[in-house]
């Protein structure tokens, strides 16, 4: 039998700053993880999908990792129930293309339908639905779980509570997630009806928040993070519900534009990107509209870009997701987009979102009830981790939390205070990352 890791350069992560080559092992079926489990040497292991989380999260340099993505096969789909059963390496994109004819939706779906249902698990992500709906994690049934210490097990919230809370959101680090069984939620159609209100600053937005949560499923905003002054936190909110006209159409991945190479740096400048900010708010700052919209270009306006990452040039990209609990929201968001509007590094896509109360079932679970920032800064090397250095200090003072999946950088501290039931936590001693690494050394 050949050796099944391979050495490999070209496994980054979605912000393509680390680059360190990777052990990678590629199965194709789940009879074979066993067997991968005893291959790995006593190096540590971790379990992967499609790499869309942007840190260092999903990558463990000096261990070996598992590709999950080609374990993707539908196990059962309950089209009556709107049950489905699928193996951990299937993609959001390939679920939507089997239920969305049978009128049945994801109930939570981040803004990329290319994540695997074990990454999306791992992370319990969450969407523009999260007032409503909560994270992904509550919407699993049972999943399967391979640990080096107990085997196979099939895990129910009910049926080992503490060890499924720490495998919901548990960065891979419980186990292998094998297979996992959702329940989906039906719509009326494949598409929505989206209203699109320009908003002039910061209160218009919490304004506007408070307004939609009740009437609306979902919704988000864009912020333009270099306006200042009276305009500080203008942008664009978009809230939406599904629509009872039309078809049950589900999408093709055929037309995708692709980045092929990497964008050369200087094009990535204060100046570039004030102007792309400046012109996108002109764009869709006249009135409000309502338009209906089919879920791909309303949920993944980002996928019809392949490769997106790659306009920030060869240094990549650093994310910055952060929340910031209801009682210091306000002043907590206002600080912080004061700082990024000052430094002038920021980024062409920062969202704003509030989230609800509905509580997530992971123990390293990102988001609670307060109001989530997004933001994607080019990475300039010490200047922007000076930068975001100091916005941790606003979201550690207003008792906030930072988002692993899209984190490559912050301390054990950091981590501790965004989730302060670490110690519950039931690691598979098998499995470690390079983000695990660094928030428990
Ligand atoms: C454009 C874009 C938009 C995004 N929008 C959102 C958003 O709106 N909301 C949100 O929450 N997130 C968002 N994300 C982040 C993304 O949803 C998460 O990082 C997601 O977990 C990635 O899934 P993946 O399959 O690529 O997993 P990877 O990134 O490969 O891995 C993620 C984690 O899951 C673990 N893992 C993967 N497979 C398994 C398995 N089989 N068993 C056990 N552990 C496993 C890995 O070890 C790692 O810790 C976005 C990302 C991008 C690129």
């Amino acid at each position: 039998m050949s050796e099944p890791f391979v050495t490999r350069s070209d496994i980054l992560s979605w912000g393509r700053v680390v680059r360190a080559p990777q052990r990678v092992a590629t199965p194709r079926f789940r009879d074979e993880l066993d067997k991968l489990l005893g291959a790995a040497n006593g190096a540590s292991l971790l379990p992967i999908g499609l790499r869309r989380s942007y840190g260092d999260s999903c990558l463990n340099d000096t261990g070996d990792l598992i590709d999950m993505s080609r374990v993707d096969r539908f196990i059962a789909f309950d089209p009556a129930q709107g049950i489905l059963r699928a193996e951990a390496g299937t993609s959001f994109s390939e679920i939507l293309r089997l239920i969305v004819p049978h009128g049945w939706f994801l109930p939570v779906t981040p803004g990329t339908r290319f994540v695997t249902l074990g990454g999306a698990i791992a992370n319990d992500v969450h969407g523009k639905n999260h007032h409503r709906a909560g994270t992904f994690g509550r919407h699993v049934r049972a999943l399967g779980l391979l640990r080096s210490d107990r085997g196979h097990l099939t895990l129910t919230p009910e049926s080992d509570a503490a060890l499924f809370a720490s495998t919901i959101g548990g960065l891979g680090l419980t186990g292998i997630i094998e297979w996992a069984e959702i329940a989906l939620v039906k719509t009326d159609s494949s598409s929505l009806e989206v209203e699109t209100i320009p908003f002039e600053n910061l209160d218009a937005f919490w304004s506007l928040a408070d307004a939609s949560t009740e009437k609306f499923e979902h919704t988000v905003a864009w912020v333009d993070c270099l306006s200042r002054g009276e305009s500080l936190g203008r942008g664009i909110f978009s809230r939406g519900n599904w629509t009872p006209y039309g078809f049950h159409d589900a999408h093709d991945d055929k037309t995708w534009k692709r980045v092929v190479a990497d964008a050369p740096e200087f094009l990535l400048n204060p100046l570039s990107i004030g102007a792309f900010n400046e012109l996108y708010y002109r764009l869709h700052a006249g009135r409000p509209h309502t338009k209906l919209q089919h879920y791909v270009p309303f949920f993944y306006p980002l996928d019809a870009i392949h490769g997106w990452n790659r306009l920030y040039g060869r240094s990549g990209l650093l994310q910055y997701q952060c929340l910031v609990p209801r009682a210091t929201e306000r002043e907590a968001i206002r600080a912080l987009l004061e700082e990024i509007a000052k430094e002038g590094q920021a980024s062409f896509l920062a969202v704003l979102k509030t989230f609800g109360d509905v509580p997530a079932s992971g123990l390293f679970s990102f988001p609670r009830a307060g109001t989530t920032l997004a933001l994607d800064f080019p990475n300039r090397g010490a200047a922007t981790l000076a930068l975001l250095t100091r916005l941790d200090a606003i979201v550690r003072d207003a008792g906030g939390a930072l988002y692993p999946a899209k984190d490559g950088r912050i301390s054990r501290e950091m981590f501790r205070l965004s989730f302060p039931r670490w110690q519950e936590f039931e690691k598979d001693p098998a499995m470690s990352s390079d983000f695990w690494r660094r928030v428990s050394a």
